[in-house]
């Protein structure tokens, strides 16, 4: 079984359509594929019927932005009931100020650089939830830099003059939102570092507390070492293992299926419904 439960589609900073992102996992041999666009859910019906028609399994799912104590932390989610009205208040909220903050972000690089907002808004066309990426994108159309890639690491880096945050539930409070509606809440990449400060031990311990179910521990972004560590606290702490892709199209590196959450994993999660 080839299961990889986190991929990202136009919804929000992935390259393609949720359906596009559908027909791609079927080409990987993928039997299971998790839609985790960032605070959004609006691919969920395109992607479950496209895969309806491929014979592969979908798993409604999203990946919240988060925070602890200033730290940034994602939050993936799977089949949370999509009338949740307390989760999408949560949502509604980080999506409205990412556009804010996008704007912001956009009136400082325009100072140096040649980017307008309707740049970045052309890039953004179809996306509910705007972010860096989409910038990224303006910036390479306008020839300011060559790839996404060098946009983060010349201009929207988070140590860069030009970063503004946003919006994010406190981490814990949005655990028990989505444990509250019906979802299944897996720490993304919690020892990526090179996207800010890795959260210590005892996050993870209070977020398990507030029901987290799991913790991605393999991906791309983790070393041997982290995948070791979290392997362990994973165990200590009776969390499901996961390993998925974070699949955005042509956006990243990540090709999908090149980490894969086991059957058993699988079934963990599912138990935890
Ligand atoms: P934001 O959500 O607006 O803060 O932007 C963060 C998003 O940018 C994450 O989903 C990452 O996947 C993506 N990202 C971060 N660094 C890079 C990079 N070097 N190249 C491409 N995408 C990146
Ligand atoms: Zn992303
Ligand atoms: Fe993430
Ligand atoms: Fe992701």
């Amino acid at each position: 079984m080839r299961i990889d439960l986190h991929t990202h589609s136009t919804v929000s900073d992935g390259t393609e359509s949720p359906a596009q992102v559908m027909r791609a996992a079927a080409a990987a041999k993928l039997d299971v594929v998790a839609l985790t666009d960032h605070d959004s859910i609006d691919g969920w019906d395109e992607a479950a019927s496209e895969a309806a028609g491929l014979g592969i399994e979908f798993v409604p799912g999203i990946e919240v932005s988060c925070r602890h104590r200033g730290v940034s932390i994602h939050l993936l989610s799977y089949w949370h009931r999509p009338e949740d009205e307390v989760v999408n208040a949560m949502l509604s909220k980080t999506r409205a100020s990412r556009v804010h903050r996008a704007r912001d972000i956009v009136a400082k690089i325009a100072i140096d650089y040649p980017l307008t907002w309707e740049q970045v808004q052309g890039q953004a066309h179809s996306a509910a939830t705007v972010g860096r990426p989409h910038i990224a994108d303006a910036l390479v159309a306008a020839g300011v830099v060559a790839t996404r890639d060098a946009a983060f690491t010349e201009i929207l880096a988070g140590n860069s003059r030009y970063y503004v945050p946003h919006y994010a539930p406190e981490v814990n409070d949005a655990v028990r939102a989505l444990r509250a509606a019906g979802g299944v809440p897996v720490f993304a990449h919690p020892g990526a570092d090179g996207r800010g400060r890795v959260v210590p031990t005892s996050v993870i311990e209070s977020m398990a507390e507030a029901g987290m179910v799991g913790l991605e521990v393999d991906h791309r972004d983790h070393d041997a070492k982290q995948v070791e560590r979290l392997a362990r606290i994973a165990k200590r702490l009776g969390l499901v293992r996961t390993g998925a892709s974070d699949y955005h199209g042509t956006g990243k590196l990540n090709q999908l299926g090149e980490n894969l959450t086991s059957r058993e994993g699988y079934a963990a999660l599912e138990s935890a419904r």
